[in-house]
Formats: structure tokens, sequence, C-alpha cells
């Protein structure tokens, strides 16, 4: 079994026994996100693809679902030094310090607000990594529709409220007068310093003291938030949650997660949803590993991830690997993503081939064959696609006009007999699909060995400095004998073949020499798919013809 299938056997089970609801009932899935600056790839792992796909089996199994995702509009803006720099000016940035994020201006000034800003990037693409049947709701709406009536029930409640949360405050208890709720100040529109010191339950409004401007004034309990603890519990209920993952942050014994799973069944007297703790994703860059942090604006988006790779890719990613271990994202090693989620396809089709079902592999093959099914968002055609080898494409793309770039990519593949002369239209759109965004990356994360520009004419003097010109012209008669046999693996054993009786200095200076006659620099791409894709013309050539 799929870990993911555990999780919704569970999740069944669960909804059955605790939630008493049934599959006449509508499941409730959730995730949220507080968008306090880049929303950056790992905010998709939990709160979106692991949730969208458990909706997914669950809705094959006759279930009706809906999935949400709750937009933390009303937190504070923390006016964290990174935020307040976005703008520019600190003397600005400071201003906004305390304000809900919703109220925060654009300090690009596109865009109605910060959170519209930071939001386009991700919200946008959600539809791209999912079938887009997410319904995306803020906590600024829910305040003044859904929320409203808890708000009450939270004041009405405040005694047993102030002792479950105080629990979890360690020295920072509530005080016995405390209203549960946090109101936005009218004057220095802070939410986080306004102290509630009344409530009148005829207008629905609290009567407040700011303490950072000293403001007295009384405003409705749609125009605030709860503490976030309540506010979480309280999601819960009112859109009746069934399903929601968690950042391990929020796991700890006696952390977040615990206390409002308190919260709801002690002050709320409701079922709090399953939960599913999931770990971080960090990025790579430059050999070092670091957390992706939106208020630090470190990451990259699903929009920097739509331009050099396909969505469906990421989905392998992360439905691969267990939700508590970490996923570690590369973008230099995008061509080697595509390597793996090739290898699963195949197995996948192996599979259908030989036994008509994913079922009858072995355990871990099944594993990875059935990632690759749940990572697909279009049907699956039922021949398998051409596996265009993404490295040799972002070759292609560099020797080739940039017009048309696509179909002038499949006319160099062709021509290097890479793929066959005749494509179905899955396969063209696959290459296609890849072409302009192997452009992308080679532009903007493809290590310096993989750009290159052609040599265009071997001059005289350049032939005369050469050390290893027979060899290289060998190596050329040699490579041109494959003829039809002509593949990145045919390519590399008549590379070791030729170079065999070379010590490992003299190899090094013959590859020197190998770059500099194709490329004019000492290093490039790896030899095989490089001369993989030149093609034969191109060893006719520069190895016969020039050096000769
Ligand atoms: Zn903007
Ligand atoms: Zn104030």
């Amino acid at each position: 079994m799929h870990w993911i299938e555990k999780v919704v056997e569970e999740l069944e089970n669960y909804i059955a026994t605790t939630k008493n609801k049934t599959k006449q009932d509508t499941i409730i899935i959730n995730g949220g996100l507080s968008v306090s600056g880049l929303q950056h790839i790992g905010r998709l792992r939990g709160e979106i693809i692991i949730s969208e796909t458990v909706r997914k089996l669950l809705e094959r199994k006759g279930y009706r679902v809906k999935q949400y995702l709750v937009l933390y509009t009303q937190d504070a803006w923390k006016g964290k030094e990174s935020q307040v720099m976005s703008f520019g000016d600190e003397r600005e940035g400071r201003k906004y310090a305390g304000w809900p994020l919703i109220r925060v201006p654009d300090p690009k000034k596109c865009h109605a607000n910060w959170v519209e800003h930071y939001w386009e990037d991700f919200g946008g693409y959600l539809d791209k990594f999912t079938d887009g049947k997410i319904e995306v709701v803020t906590t600024t709406e829910l305040y003044k529709t859904k929320l409203k009536d808890i708000v009450k029930e939270a004041i009405n409640k405040k005694e047993k409220l102030r002792i479950t949360i105080n629990k979890y405050r360690g020295r920072n208890p509530y005080p016995e007068e405390w209203i549960p709720f946090e109101p936005i100040c009218d004057k220095c529109g802070r939410i986080d310093k306004a102290k509630a010191i009344k409530y009148y339950p005829d207008t629905e409004e609290v009567e407040y003291i700011c303490e950072n401007c000293g403001h007295r004034g009384k405003t409705s309990i749609a125009n605030g938030k709860l503490n976030w603890r309540i506010e979480w519990a309280s999601i819960w209920k009112v859109l009746n949650i069934d399903f929601e993952p968690f950042g391990k942050d929020h796991a700890t014994p006696g952390g977040s997660r615990d206390s409002c799973v308190d919260l709801s069944i002690n002050v709320f007297e409701t079922k709090p949803p399953m939960g599913l703790a999931y770990e971080w994703v960090s990025l790579r860059v430059n050999g070092k590993e670091f957390d992706m942090g939106s208020s630090d604006f470190l990451g990259i988006t699903p929009k920097d991830w739509y331009q050099v790779a396909h969505p469906e890719v990421l989905r392998y990613l992360y439905l691969k690997e267990h939700p508590r271990r970490k996923v570690v994202i590369d973008m230099t090693l995008i061509p080697n993503y595509y390597e793996e989620f090739y290898r699963a396809e195949s197995l996948y089709y192996d599979a259908m081939k030989t036994h008509g079902n994913l079922e009858s592999l072995p355990e871990n093959e099944y594993e990875i064959a059935k990632t690759y099914e749940l990572s697909m968002l279009e049907p699956i055609p039922s021949e398998k696609p051409i596996q265009p080898s993404y490295l040799t494409i972002a070759l292609a793309v560099q020797l080739v006009p940039t017009d048309n770039l696509a179909e002038n990519v499949v006319k160099r593949l062709k021509s290097s007999r890479i793929i066959p002369q005749e494509l179905r239209p899955f396969d063209k759109k696959r290459i296609t699909d890849i072409a302009w965004r192997a452009k992308n990356w080679v532009e903007k994360y493809a290590s310096p060995q993989i750009r290159f520009t052609l040599l265009q004419q071997l001059s005289e003097e350049l032939k005369a400095k050469l050390m290893y010109r027979d060899l290289l012209l060998r190596l050329g008669e040699e490579l041109l004998k494959l003829g039809e046999n002509w593949s990145e693996e045919s390519i590399k054993d008549v590379m070791i073949k030729v170079t065999q009786g070379l010590k490992d200095d003299e190899k090094k200076a013959f590859y020197k020499e190998f770059y500099i006659i194709i490329i004019g620099k000492e290093f490039g791409p790896r030899a095989a798919p490089l001369i993989e894709i030149l093609g034969q013309d191109f060893v006719k050539k520069r190895f016969i013809e020039d050096l000769s």
C-alpha cells in the first residue's frame, strides 16, 4: 500500500467513527497559509498537494469531498527586517508593523494590498499544480460571516476558554478579566495591541484600549480576530473539517495542534479533524541547504517551478516521500528529477502491460508506480509517451534558433536520431512543454558547465596548438561508425574505448581539447549527451574535415 492510501484508510475510519459521517455527508478537507511574504513551493506539499490527493482518493471511493484553503489574512504583519525592507523605504515599512496582513499595502504598488501581491505567484498557479477544485477563503471574510457566531461563543465561554488555553501559555497566562477577542485599533491600525475590555452583546461590539497609541474605542467583532489557537479550533468547527495536514512546527507534544484539539473538544464541544504532520521542504543552493521561509523571502514560488519544470514532477517528488521525511529541492537537478519521474513512468507502463494493474507489483515498486499515477494531472495515455532527456533538450535549446523553439528542438532531436521520426500528439506535447522550460532553466539555474555556445569555426591557430589532434580525429571516425546505433550510451562506449590508453592527466588534457574544438572553452556539458545532440553531421565537419 502507498503511504497516502494508508492515510486515506485511516481517515475513512476516523470519519465513520469519530466524526459520525457517512457517504451521504460531505467530507471536508482543509489547509491553511499565512501570506506573510513569498509563497514558496514548500507550502504546496501538505496544504495543497497531499490534501488534494487525499481528496481524489476519497472521491474515487464514492465520497463527496470539499477542499478548502484558508488564508490567514487577519494575522498581524510582523514587520520583520526582510518584510520592512521589501518597501525599500524603511520608515514607510515600519509604519505597518502589527497591521492585519490584508491591510498592509503592496510594497511594489501593483496590487490592492500585500496579500494579493504575494499570493499571485502561488494562488495563480494552484490550478496548474492540482485539479483546481480548491476553494480559497480568507479569515478576513470568515470573521464577517461564519466565524461571527463562534466569536460570540468564545466570549460567552471565556472562563472555560481561559483555563484551557492558559495550560499552553506558560508564564504568560491570560488574566481573569480577559476577553477573547483581538480588535483592530481604529486609530493606529494595529491588530496586535488593542485590548478588549468590555463586550456589548446587543451591538456585537467590543470596547478596547490600544496599548500602542492609547486610543480608546469601540468596534465590531468582525473587525479583529481571535487568538491564533482559538482561531484554528474555531475554523475547524465552523467549516466542519474532517482532515487537515499541518507543518511539523505544530506537531510537538503540547504544541499548537494538541492545544487546539483540547480547545475543540473541551470548549467548542466538537470533534477536531484528523491531522497529518509533515516535514519542511528545503532548498539546496550551491551545496548549502536551508529551509524556505515566507517572511524571509527565501525560496522558489510555484511560478518559478512552473517556468522550468512540469508540476507533475514536483507532485511526484512530494507524493513519493512519506510526509515525515524531509524533501530537499535543488534546482540544478531538474534533469535528474525528470529521469526519476521517467523511471517511475516506465514502471507504471510495464506493470499495466504485464499485469493490467499496479497491485501485482512488489511493494516498493508499487509505491513508485502508484506515486507516478497520483502525480499525473491529465488522463494517462494508454501508450507510453517518449521520454526525452531534459538535459538533452537543455542542450538542444542552446543550438537552435529561439523563434519556433519547440519546432526547432523537435527537428534537431530528429536529425540527431534521438527521437523517432513519427511523433504521437502526446509525444510532441511533452517535448514542447519541456523546450521552453529548459530554455528558462539554462538561463536561471543550470550550472556554468551546461551553458555553451558552439564554436562557429576552428581557426588554423587553434588547430596548430592541439596536442591530441590525431586522437580527436580518431574519435570522430569511431563515432561516425555508430551510424544507426547513435545513442548516449553507444557514444559513451566509443569515448571510453578511444581514450582507454591515456593516463588520468592525459585524459584530462584530451577532454580540454575536446571541449575547446566544440565550444571554445575547456569545459562543458557531459560529453556523450553533447555529441549525441550535435549529431553526426557536426562530428563529420568538426572532427574529420576540420582536423584533417
Ligand atoms: Zn503587486
Ligand atoms: Zn492604536
